[in-house]
């Protein structure tokens, strides 16, 4: 079997932690196993380039600062190369530039176009382990890029694709995927399975265990992909196509995210294209928009509140501001102590009060829900933010998600 392990920050913050990837690889490949393995940069070390180069400037050149994140997971490289020689193991580093793995579009949102990995093959030939470095890429132009947080577990699946492996397996500091993030929750249970759609909608929606790019891009290759505990050993969870002889679960987990803030245009005429005008400013700042909601009009002027993510907020706001200045009596209003949750599962398709069930949990807690959203098989509330672990945790039990006590 061919196998594409990642290993994440945690995994591989210090020197003895290393080495415990290491043995693990040598031991895989021991058991008659062919390991490619990609890794993140150590411990939280990207954090801490990001704040050497806030340091030196408040807005970092967007290229310099891919040249320096991609630092990160270089580092991390050579260093388990180097273990892996050390124990007898024959291993080699690779980073973007040497393989190349290319990218198009802007730094530190770079996406993946290509994996060379023609001098990864021949490793494998020759019984090399090669060691990749995540989260970079090389732009057109020869440039480093980086393709977005936490982007290591797509250039994981990525490479187990055009290695045509038979699983990839993400080791981090939990064992699996849960009902919801264990370290909020503990009565959180782990799931031996999740759908590839269902894990799309918890990635989406915040669940940081695994990169979003990194389920989509699994999905559409049909590539199996494992979440397991770099820590110690178990079955972890495997993202898979739904099993058809299974009843699908109404909720299967919950996901929620600090990151969003929510920025409202009140008293804006009610007319058609206004949306447009107010949004399109930001649109073609490239910022992602969430959750949107148009209260109804009132005397022809409406509201609009739309959400985007904390590292927009400020360049939004900016936008909102000149787009609503064009309509007199119009105002502007910002909260940026929101969070958002969502309850997530492929059932829901044909289940009838999901959403009712959600409002009666949130009410009983006196939580307020400040917007929704949904999908097929997703709702999502905006509340603030000092409700969110309350709210969670209500919804965990009452959809029946926690572990049964001993
Ligand atoms: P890595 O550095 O290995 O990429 P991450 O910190 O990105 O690790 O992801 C692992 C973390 O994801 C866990 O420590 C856990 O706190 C968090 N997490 C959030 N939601 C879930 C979930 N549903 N199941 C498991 N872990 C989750
Ligand atoms: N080191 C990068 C980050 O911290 C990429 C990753 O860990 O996946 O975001
Ligand atoms: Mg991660």
């Amino acid at each position: 079997m061919r196998i594409v392990q990642k290993y994440g920050g945690t995994s591989v913050g210090s020197v003895a932690r290393i080495h415990a990837v290491a043995d693990r690889i040598i031991a895989l490949r021991q058991a008659g196993q062919e390991v490619a393995v990609v890794v993140s940069a150590m411990g939280d070390s990207t954090d801490r380039l990001v704040e050497l180069a806030r340091e030196v400037c408040a807005q970092p050149d967007a290229r310099e600062l891919d040249a320096l994140l991609a630092t990160g997971e270089m580092v991390s490289t050579a260093l388990l190369a180097m273990a892996l020689c050390n124990a007898g193991c024959r291993a080699r580093s690779w980073n973007a530039l040497q393989m190349p793995l290319e990218t198009t579009g802007p730094a530190g949102r770079a996406r993946i176009a290509r994996v060379g990995c023609d001098g990864l093959k021949r490793d494998l030939a020759e019984d090399v382990v090669p060691v990749v470095a995540g989260f970079q890429g090389r732009a057109e132009n020869g440039d480093l890029t980086t393709i977005g947080r936490g982007g290591s577990d797509t250039t994981a699946v990525a490479l187990a694709v055009a290695l045509d492996a038979d699983e990839c397996q993400i080791l981090t500091d939990v064992d699996g995927v849960y009902t919801t993030d264990p370290r909020m929750v503990p009565e959180a249970r782990r799931l031996p399975t999740v759908s590839f759609e269902e894990m799309l909608e918890l990635a989406g929606q915040g669940s940081r265990v695994l990169h979003l790019r990194s389920v989509e891009f699994a999905a559409r290759h049909g590539m199996r992909l494992r979440v397991l505990s770099s820590f110690e050993p178990g079955p972890g969870t495997l993202i898979c196509e739904e099993n058809p002889n299974v009843e699908a679960p109404v909720v299967c987990g919950i996901a929620f995210n600090r990151d969003e803030a929510a920025i409202s245009l009140t008293q804006v005429p009610d007319e058609a294209g206004v949306a447009h005008a107010l949004l399109a400013p930001v649109a073609a700042a490239s910022i992602e928009v969430d959750m949107i909601v148009i209260a109804a009009p009132r005397g022809g002027r409406v509201d609009l509140t739309f959400t985007v993510h904390r590292d927009d907020y400020a360049r939004a706001l900016e936008l909102a501001r000149n787009a609503a200045a064009k309509y007199a009596g119009a105002a502007v209003t910002v909260d940026d102590r929101v969070a958002k949750l969502a309850i997530v599962g492929s059932g829901m398709r044909s289940h009838a009060g999901v959403a009712a069930k959600l409002f009666a949990t949130l009410a009983d807690e006196g939580i307020q829900v400040r917007l929704v959203s949904t999908s097929e098989i997703k709702v999502s509330v905006l509340v603030a933010e000092k409700d969110l672990e309350r709210g969670v945790r209500a919804l965990h039990a009452a959809f029946g998600l926690d572990r049964a006590q001993p």
